[in-house]
């Protein structure tokens, strides 16, 4: 109703942001549920925003609640745009991945500081000169892509596995596929042998958009199985995922709290200067 206090309330905020699984933010208090629209469409889901360690943080479930949305059909520009709306400035992104290599087994915790995009058929930036419901019309602009993770999130995330006794894998390359199918062993087998570490789906665009709005994201790569090249029964499959998932998601939200919680409170780093000199056409990015 036009007029109530609901109506005029101000959007709640946020400063960090979380992409994941709903289970990483059900054991909060408090939390807010806020609906958020974009120039690109609705996000997957509603922003769900709660407070860790004094950290104001909004928490977007990737797949929508339910699980309803395949990698592949994400919109990931409505993702990011949606977080940064509400004042996101530093996002972590813990996924799922397959790991490619014999000793990356299942449990294990990758910090990854490459990607290679092997999708296709994505929408994957916010510069393409098309213009928006709103009338505004971006600029085509390129952004340095060339280490396309937040130094400051990588070294909080690390520190805060470490913190938890989950020795994790320092760096190495998250090579991103479209899915939603595995990959075949010839994929695989190719993988590994350009020294590439993880397999996962939602890697890209993700990262790359976030660094198209100037915000700081970090992956947090947990392997859930070893990859089809690299396995030597029948292959990965979604169930044998979903347990991985399953057993470690209390000590990854542990985890991604303590990262969280060690985040920088005033940027300095690659990605607040990503768009320094650049025209974007898009007023406030
Ligand atoms: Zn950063």
């Amino acid at each position: 109703m036009a007029g109530t206090s609901a109506d005029t309330a101000p959007t709640p905020r946020a400063e960090l942001g979380v992409i994941g699984g709903s289970g990483l933010y059900a054991l909060l208090d408090d939390v807010t549920e806020v609906a958020v629209d974009t120039p690109y469409g609705p996000p997957s889901d509603s922003l769900f925003l709660g407070e860790v360690a004094g950290r104001r943080v909004a928490f977007l479930p990737r797949h929508g609640r339910g699980h309803s949305l395949p990698p592949h059909r994400i919109n990931y520009r409505a993702n990011l745009w949606a977080l940064r709306s509400l004042g996101v400035r530093q996002v972590l992104g813990p996924c799922a991945v397959g790991g490619l290599r014999a000793e990356y087994g299942p449990g294990t915790l990758v910090v990854p500081d490459q990607f290679v995009d092997r999708t296709s058929g994505r929408l994957q930036t916010y510069y393409d000169g098309l213009p928006l419901p709103d009338g505004r019309i971006p600029e085509v602009v390129h952004v340095s892509m060339a280490d396309p993770y937040c130094p400051d999130g990588r070294r909080s995330a690390l520190a805060a596995a470490r913190d938890n006794a989950w020795e994790p894998v320092d760096g190495g390359t998250l090579v991103v596929i479209e899915g939603p199918r595995f990959s075949t062993r010839a994929e695989s087998r190719w993988f590994t042998a350009n020294g590439w570490s993880v397999v996962g789906m939602t890697g890209h665009p993700e990262a790359v958009l976030a660094r198209e709005l100037g915000l700081c994201y970090t992956s947090l790569a947990l392997v859930t199985d070893l990859d089809a090249g690299v396995e030597t029964g029948e292959g990965v499959t979604h169930a044998e995922v979903l347990a991985v998932f399953a057993r470690n998601v209390d000590r990854l939200r542990t985890v991604l709290f303590k990262a969280l919680e060690g985040l920088p409170t005033a940027r300095d780093c690659v990605c607040s200067h990503a768009l320094d000199g650049l025209e974007t056409g898009l007023t406030g990015v």
